[in-house]
């Protein structure tokens, strides 16, 4: 007997292997060690997983990641993914610095020593591209990707502290109510800030009478790019004196710009030292330029155009987007993993229908968006316009599919009046 009672009657006896038997008693106490154990081994696990952070994704990853979800703009996704994941490795370095004893003390001898430390910079990122090619989906995408709180803000409704507006440390409220207020967690989130360039300096003589939504708005938000403790309004909007404010660091908060920037491409060919065509050629070649002259891009055409020099020392990553063309538009509307046409034909799915939209459908659909300038965003309303009816009435046909062509595209955009609509816009 395992437990030394050989005179266990009462209890029956199990023969394991020779010479080995076993009571409920036994077994009892066998139960208990195991359950101890794992106890045991399951607290090492949870220690363990406490200081072992899960992985970062390689830029690779990212990318491909992106890809799913954004049609080209490779350049862009290149950039940012190099810059998120620096960004990543920087806050990984600082937490096991702060987590590992070992490598606190590398730290302090590093600097007892006088070495070179390196100090990794944030990596916050400005995107320069026309409106609707992508720059906050990229942006959205990512966070996704790490599972961050994000948050859109658009820089136009800032002003200077004492101006009808926004407060500057109102951007992070947002954030915090993305993610229940639960500050850690928005410490390291990512902040998208839309329209930058529409705080740019309106003149650029400085001395020029308060600019009160352009260079104050930069000097405020400087503060923030670069890595600060601010009050943040827990409901937005002004800061008054009862409210109780939210210390938020913004040091591990990776800030990504995103501005049409008009204009920026006579910045670009001035310094170039050639001419943004005029006379003599078409609007299709000097839009070709326009595209062309983005993608040469640089800092000080980012001043040029009236952001301060410190504001674009603060947004060390710098990239641009393409204009998205007619194939391009085409790919968007089929080719993501949330592409318009397959959240269609899951919506009609629910309904037990399969959806089918023909080649020429799609090509009418994109012809429509390219006739009148719509981007990206026009598809959403075109299709839209085009499927409301059959919204409206499949779930109450008794049909198994339901298929939309060329002729009912353009049926159904007639009927909407699509043209004028939009035309009125
Ligand atoms: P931006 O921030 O550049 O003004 P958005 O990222 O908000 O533009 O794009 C608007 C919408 O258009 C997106 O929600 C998306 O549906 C679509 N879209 C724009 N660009 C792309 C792209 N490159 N790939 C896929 N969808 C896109």
């Amino acid at each position: 007997m395992m437990c030394g009672n050989v005179d266990s009657k009462a209890t029956p006896v199990i023969s394991v292997i020779d010479g080995l038997t076993l009571c409920t008693d036994c077994i009892q106490y066998i139960d208990n060690a195991r359950d101890h154990e794992l106890a045991e081994r399951g607290k090492e696990e949870k220690k363990s997983t406490a200081t072992t952070l899960p992985p970062i994704p390689t830029p690779l990853e990212i990318k491909a990641y992106l890809d799913q979800y954004v049609i080209g703009q490779d350049e862009a996704k290149k950039y940012l993914s190099v810059a998120v994941y620096n960004h990543y490795k920087r806050i990984r370095q600082q937490q096991l610095a702060a987590e590992n004893p070992v490598e606190k003390k590398v730290l302090k001898d590093a600097i007892a020593d006088g070495d070179d430390m390196v100090d990794i910079e944030k990596s916050n990122i400005i995107m320069v591209g026309p409106t609707g090619t992508g720059k906050t989906l990229l942006a959205k995408t990512i966070a996704k990707l790490l599972d961050v709180p994000f948050a859109i803000v658009d820089a136009t409704v800032l002003t200077e502290a004492g101006y009808v507006g926004e407060d500057i440390e109102s951007l992070l409220t947002r954030l915090l109510q993305n993610c229940d207020y639960d500050v850690e967690r928005a410490q390291k989130g990512i902040v998208f800030i839309d329209e930058i360039d529409k705080i740019a300096r309106k003149s650029d003589n400085p001395s020029i009478t308060r600019d009160v939504s352009g260079e104050g708005v930069q000097q405020g938000l400087l503060k923030l790019l670069e890595g600060s403790t601010v009050l943040v309004p827990p409901n937005g909007g002004r800061k008054h004196p009862e409210q109780k404010m939210i210390a938020v660091d913004t040091k591990n908060i990776l800030f990504i710009c995103g501005g049409a920037f008009d204009g920026i491409e006579r910045k670009i060919a001035s310094r170039l030292n050639t001419h943004v065509v005029g006379y003599g050629v078409n609007e299709e070649q000097k839009k070709e330029q326009r595209d062309n002259l983005m993608r040469y891009v640089l800092p000080q055409d980012l001043k040029s155009f009236g952001l301060i020099p410190e504001i674009i020392g603060r947004l060390p990553v710098l990239t641009s987007l393409d204009p998205l063309d007619r194939d391009a538009l085409r790919r968007i509307l089929t080719e993501p993993r949330n592409a318009l046409v397959r959240q269609y034909r899951k919506l009609f799915e629910i309904d037990g229908v399969e959806l089918e939209f023909t080649e020429d459908a799609l090509d009418a659909i994109v012809d429509k968006a390219v006739e009148y300038k719509l981007g990206a965003r026009g598809l959403r309303s075109i299709v839209e316009t085009v499927m409301v009816d059959a919204m409206f009435e499949v779930p109450s046909l008794k049909v198994k599919t339901f298929k939309v062509d060329k002729a009912y595209v353009e049926d159904k955009l007639e009927k909407a009046n699509f043209d004028k609509v939009r035309l009125a816009d």
